[in-house]
């Protein structure tokens, strides 16, 4: 028999859950229940941002969070060419522009000091500055948002943290989603990161306005509050749409798992650190490059992430571990190397350092539900093949 595959995240689910979403599934409430309030409070209980809209998923809370700062057609968005796509499909879908700003790759987040300089060059040279910049939280780790949030005021732009990887993290002695640097701080629940409701987002914040636009835009636009509606007085029946959002609303059964899911992320994190650590002591002495730890905060360690340091041995590398039934993975494609972002005029050699890095890059399984055997097999297999 062939061992198990060991997947390079993946979702861990007890018995707490299953109980979790069964009873929310034999409630009066499937969608828009008291289980999505429930989830919300403990999202700003972790993180210590005032106002928070649960959604379908962290694309969604991305799109509205770009619309809630009114971004649109003439505008530009700048976001880390290291993420996944959403991170910049999100400024395009509101009609708007996206440009990239190199990484730093020292923690392989976006660079504040690239960032800096890119909007020194455009202020100088006469071209819009961003309307919005998308820091994005690589691998859990937070960037430098005390330096991003002192660019924002000089230069005029809002921030969008996609924190995708990093709930549970801390930056400094502050939860990451508590918005303390950024006007909207958004986080994934998909099954590989760190907490699950199968799909599913959040975007927090601490700007009652742009709360009320979330609320708003991830339900079709419609209001019943009073403060809100043009036409009062008509009859318990009535809402107004004034503005056009979107279905983009969370299911009673995910929030039900999402608030099961976030009563151990203590112990998830924890245990991700625990691995890492086994990793960063028996992988050392390999032809690889690790991650350090931040000196700022703490990680949520969504990934581990090697870089080898021959470019040509990562192809080889990664198809030799598949076949030894470890699911490695590469995380990321640079942005504007995908066609799509191709076509809209971006060239390889654009941002060399998130290119340089890609080239090394493979990420290792990484997950609380990981065995020590499982643990023993990856360093096994990374050992036979890295040497
Ligand atoms: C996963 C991820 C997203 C998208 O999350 P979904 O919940 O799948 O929509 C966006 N940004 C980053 C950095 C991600 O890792």
């Amino acid at each position: 028999m062939s061992d198990p595959f060991i997947h390079y995240g993946r979702q861990s689910i007890d018995d707490n859950d299953v109980d979790a979403v069964l009873a929310a599934l034999r409630s009066d409430n499937l969608t828009q229940g008291p289980r999505i309030e429930q989830f919300e409070a403990a999202l700003t209980d972790l993180t210590g941002a005032a106002h928070v809209a649960a959604v379908s998923n962290a694309t969604a809370a991305l799109h509205i969070a770009c619309l809630a700062l009114d971004v649109g057609p003439g505008d530009v968005v700048w976001t880390s060419p290291n993420s996944f796509v959403a991170s910049a499909n999100c400024a395009v879908y509101c009609g708007a522009d996206v440009d990239f700003v190199d990484i730093d790759p020292a923690t392989l987040n976006m660079s504040a000091t690239a960032l800096a300089g890119k909007l020194e060059n455009a202020r100088n040279a006469g071209e819009t500055l961003p309307k919005v910049v998308i820091p994005v939280h690589f691998a859990g780790r937070s960037c430098d948002m005390s330096h991003i949030r002192s660019l924002a005021e000089e230069y005029g732009f809002r921030i969008i943290e996609d924190a995708s990887h990093a709930i549970g993290g801390q930056y400094r002695n502050s939860a990451i989603g508590g918005c303390e640097y950024s006007d909207i701080a958004v986080f994934s629940f998909h099954p590989v990161k760190i907490i699950t409701t199968a799909e599913g987002g959040a975007a927090l914040t601490n700007d009652a306005a742009l709360a009320e636009r979330l609320t708003l835009l991830r339900s079709h636009g419609v209001t019943r509050a009073d403060h809100l509606k043009v036409n009062r007085g008509e009859g318990g029946w009535h809402y107004d749409q004034i503005r056009l959002g979107y279905n983009y609303r969370m299911t009673d059964l995910q929030a039900a798992l999402g608030a099961s899911q976030l009563t151990r992320i203590g112990g998830f994190i924890d245990r991700r650190h625990e691995i890492a650590a086994i990793y960063d002591r028996e992988l050392a002495g390999l032809p690889i490059r690790l991650c350090e730890a931040p000196t700022d905060g703490r990680s949520a360690l969504h990934l581990y992430v090697i870089q080898v340091d021959d470019p040509a041995v990562r192809a080889h590398a990664y198809e030799a571990l598949k076949a030894h039934r470890i699911g490695v993975n590469v995380h990321y494609i640079p942005i504007h190397l995908q066609p799509f972002y191709r076509a809209r005029g971006f060239n390889p050699g654009d941002f060399p350092a998130a290119e340089d890095y890609y080239s090394r890059a493979l990420s290792i399984p990484l997950h609380p539900s990981m065995e020590s055997e499982d643990i023993d097999r990856v360093v096994a297999a990374l050992r036979k093949v890295l040497t």
